[in-house]
């Protein structure tokens, strides 16, 4: 037999969980493999995206000096909409934000890279564009991964599965053997709406570096669970809408007419006026909570991240668990 390539962890998908665990894992001297099928980290990955600094701060406590943060929230703003008016509420502070931020943006193409360079820093062996395709079990224990490569099994003494919602490997590991049914995961649709700073900053009364986050209940939903969101980025604004699956199908409501819907509010119109539509993204977030959860872990193996439904919607903590859990 060919000399086995064995690491003492293989990490699969280089999201928040991945590099979180392949971080924390690597740098207690641990040989770790961090793979990921995107042709770099997050050049897949879609969030609104709004990230806490405590839960990043636990892995990188220097980050504020390096991390492609976008603005630092300074207000969040809740609106109940009717079709042409909301019941507003909210939170501004206007603490200096120093030291590690309450709450950031970011643009998760730009983030996940510079938060996979952090676990390669650390030591992690970092293989973007390759596809996990299979789980390898021997005498019933996780032992290893095949990947889409030739030659591409790799091995390890334990496995851990950050692969993100519909996870297919949960299930060949066993964790798992149901399908997600349509009212544990909710479809979401976003847009990148680029417009200068100094619009953002006049439109929601912020200074330069601060930002607000806008989430939106009540009609602009069209009665399905679910809720809009406008967070702010340096020079853009993250417009989008998310919706139980099982409520899409009810409606036949589609996302993309479900963003026009949120897009066309009278009091949404003003805020992204004149602005420049330049991604389009969509992705499901897994919502079925704590009774939906798989097992998280087995001979060999872990689940962490959206793999593991360990998703808050309401308090939209995705990454902010999968961050935890990873680490
Ligand atoms: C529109 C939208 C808005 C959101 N807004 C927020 C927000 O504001 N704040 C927040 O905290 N959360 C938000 N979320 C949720 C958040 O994005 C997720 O909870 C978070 O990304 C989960 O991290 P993860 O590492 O578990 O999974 P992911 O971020 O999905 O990462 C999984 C990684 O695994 C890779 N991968 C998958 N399969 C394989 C394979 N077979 N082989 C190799 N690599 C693989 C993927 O390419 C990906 O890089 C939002 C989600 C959506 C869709």
């Amino acid at each position: 037999m060919p000399t086995e390539e064995k690491f003492d962890a293989i990490v699969v998908g280089a999201g928040p969980a991945g590099s979180a665990a392949a971080c924390t894992m690597a740098r207690a001297g641990l040989s770790v493999v961090l793979i990921e099928r995107g042709e770099y980290p997050g050049a897949k990955n879609v969030m609104g995206g709004v990230m806490y600094g405590r839960m990043l701060a636990d892995v990188i406590p220097t980050f504020p000096a390096d991390a492609p943060i976008e603005r630092v929230i300074v207000e969040e703003r809740v609106w109940i909409t009717t079709a042409d008016s909301a019941v507003t509420v909210g939170h501004k502070t206007a603490a200096a934000p120093s030291g590690i931020p309450n709450a950031f943006t970011v643009l998760r193409a730009k983030f996940d890279r510079w938060f996979a360079s952090k676990a390669e820093e650390a030591g992690a062996l970092l293989v973007p564009a390759t596809v996990v395709e299979d789980v390898i079990i021997r005498d019933g224990k996780v032992v290893g991964v095949r990947t889409g490569r030739a030659d591409g099994d790799l091995y390890a003494d334990v496995v851990v599965l950050c692969d993100g919602v519909h996870s297919f490997l949960v299930k060949k590991a066993g964790l798992q053997s149901r399908e997600i049914e349509p009212h544990e995961v909710a479809l979401a649709v976003k847009e990148i709406i680029a417009l200068s700073p100094e619009v953002i900053q006049e439109r929601f009364n912020v200074g330069e570096g601060q930002g607000v986050t806008l989430e939106l209940y009540g009609d602009v939903t069209q009665g399905m669970g679910g809720y809009g969101f406008i967070y702010t980025n340096r020079e853009s604004l993250s417009v989008g809408v998310g919706a139980l699956l099982s409520h899409l199908m009810r409606t036949k409501i589609t996302p993309y007419a479900l963003l026009e819907h949120v897009k066309q509010h009278p009091l949404v119109q003003p805020l992204i006026a004149g602005g420049q539509v330049v991604e389009y993204l969509a992705h499901a977030i897994p919502e079925g909570g704590y009774k939906a959860m798989p097992r998280l872990y087995g001979d060999g193996v872990l689940v962490a991240g959206d793999a593991a439904m360990m998703v808050n919607g309401v308090h939209r903590e995705g990454s902010n668990l999968a961050m935890t859990a990873g680490r």
